[in-house]
């Protein structure tokens, strides 16, 4: 086993990562700016290095100092997270030219699924159903591109090949729109991305969010821990998510699954990944994949029981997957919440102080969380201050713990969007299941 890592993020994740890394004895070194001092995570820490001030771009994005870092205090490998470095193909081939185990696929995996168009072409090769488009980058032959948006059928969305974040793509309902569409969306990718080739396919009108959870190690070995259901989003960040996603079979499961584990031995995948896909009218679509841990990897977890984290600290030791496909069993039913610090009627930031804090307990919960009293939230980082989980052997069980969590839960001193998961979880809509990724900003109204 790898002896000692740094984990190269903050929060509740580091937190996870740092659980997980305990139990396998493996030593940790946590690195955060200036304004992180107070992390939990900081402070169970083997050791700790402060890398930079309050702003990320300063501290948590800073390359040079998380591998003097990981130089410093003689750590093996870089465990990136989610969000940050965690998809930088230069900062994994960094990680490993300095010598250093990236807990992460290999940079060229991350840099081929980091753009779309070779993402979708390896996956097709593989035998992942994607969505109808024009298969490449759109090029200078206008009538070519006005054939191909004619053949996949109005309405078309033109994708930019670098892009994230839900940033870089237009809708186009009709031909007369097209052209114009493409070259706004191509001069946006190149000033926000250094990068204008973009793509085109068929816009989904009424999809469900539905992903598919990875382990690939680098003996060959790779298995899928079927899907989560993460349409509840606003602004194309995800709200609450669910495994499994209500109405998928287990033969649609095992199909699906099994091409994306397929996937990840022909491309020589290794840690853990998603596949997301769009699902309308019983149908999969591969949108892209994500080359590293989830925020919603918990709900997978308890349901087949399986540690994520651990099984990556794992895979980058250079062991094999502790389990085969067939030992995989789904049991019950989970659902996450994530908690933000903001305001729940308008979703501002809600930095501040925490004063009193109470975390729910009780059968089938889980807490994911960094806080605690006394802790200040600062200003400067993403809202998320953690993840609530509930599991029930239904999918009806799981609600009522988690309506019961959240009746419990007290986080004094700042606002957060429990009201808005209360709201959520008794939803009727939401209590049906499968409602597609418009549903929560209409039911919000917004
Ligand atoms: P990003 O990398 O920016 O997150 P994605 O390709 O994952 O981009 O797409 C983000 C979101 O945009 C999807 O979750 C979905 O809501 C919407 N979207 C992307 N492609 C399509 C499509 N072909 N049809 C309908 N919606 C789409």
């Amino acid at each position: 086993m790898i002896e000692k890592i740094v984990i190269a993020n903050r929060g509740e994740i580091a937190l996870r990562i740092l659980r997980a890394c305990r139990e396998l004895g493996i030593k940790t070194v946590a690195v955060h700016s200036e304004a992180d001092r107070d992390l939990k995570h900081v402070r169970l820490a083997d050791e700790s290095v402060c890398i930079g001030p309050a702003p990320s771009a300063d501290s948590y994005l800073q390359i040079p100092s998380i591998i003097s870092a990981a130089e410093v205090t003689d750590a093996v490998g870089i465990h990136p997270g989610y969000g940050f470095l965690s998809e930088n193909a230069d900062f994994a081939e960094r990680v490993e030219e300095s010598g250093f185990t990236f807990i992460g696929p290999k940079s060229d995996t991350i840099r081929l699924m980091g753009d779309k168009i070779t993402a979708i072409e390896a996956m097709k090769a593989a035998g992942v159903p994607c969505v109808p488009g024009s298969d490449g980058p759109l090029d200078e032959d206008n009538e070519r591109t006005i054939k191909l948006a004619r053949e996949i059928g109005y309405p078309v969305i033109v994708k930019a090949a670098g892009g994230g974040g839900g940033r870089g793509m237009r809708v186009v309902n009709s031909e007369a729109a097209l052209l114009n569409a493409i070259s706004l969306t191509k001069a946006e990718a190149g000033a926000a991305f250094g990068n204008d080739t973009v793509y085109m396919e068929k816009f989904l009108e009424n999809p469900r969010h539905v992903e598919f959870q990875v382990l690939a190690d680098t003996h060959g070995n790779a298995i899928h821990l079927g899907e989560r259901d993460c349409s509840m989003q606003r602004r194309h960040q995800k709200v609450v998510e669910e495994a499994p996603a209500p109405g998928i079979t287990e033969e649609l499961r095992s199909k699906i699954g099994e091409r994306c584990a397929e996937a990840c031995r022909q491309i020589g995948y290794r840690g853990a990944g998603t596949f997301e896909f769009l699902y309308e009218n019983g149908e999969f679509y591969f949108i892209e994949m994500n080359t590293r841990v989830q925020v919603e990897h918990p709900v997978t977890e308890m349901i087949t029981g399986v540690d994520i984290v651990k099984e990556q600290l794992r895979i980058a030791s250079g062991m094999e997957l502790s389990y085969k496909q067939e030992d995989i069993e789904i049991r019950g039913h989970a659902i996450e919440c994530r908690i933000n610090a903001e305001d729940p009627t308008n979703f501002m930031p809600s930095p501040g102080d925490i004063k009193h804090l109470h975390i729910p307990g009780g059968p089938g919960i889980r807490v994911d969380t960094h806080i605690y009293s006394g802790y200040r939230v600062p200003p400067h980082y993403d809202s998320m201050i953690g993840k609530l989980v509930a599991h029930g052997e239904t999918r009806d069980a799981a609600l009522a713990r988690m309506r019961t969590a959240l009746s419990e839960a007290i986080i004094d001193g700042i606002k957060t969007n429990i009201p808005l998961h209360q709201q959520i979880m008794k939803d009727a809509a939401f209590i049906a299941g499968g409602a597609n990724i418009h549903y929560l900003e209409k039911m919000l109204g917004i």
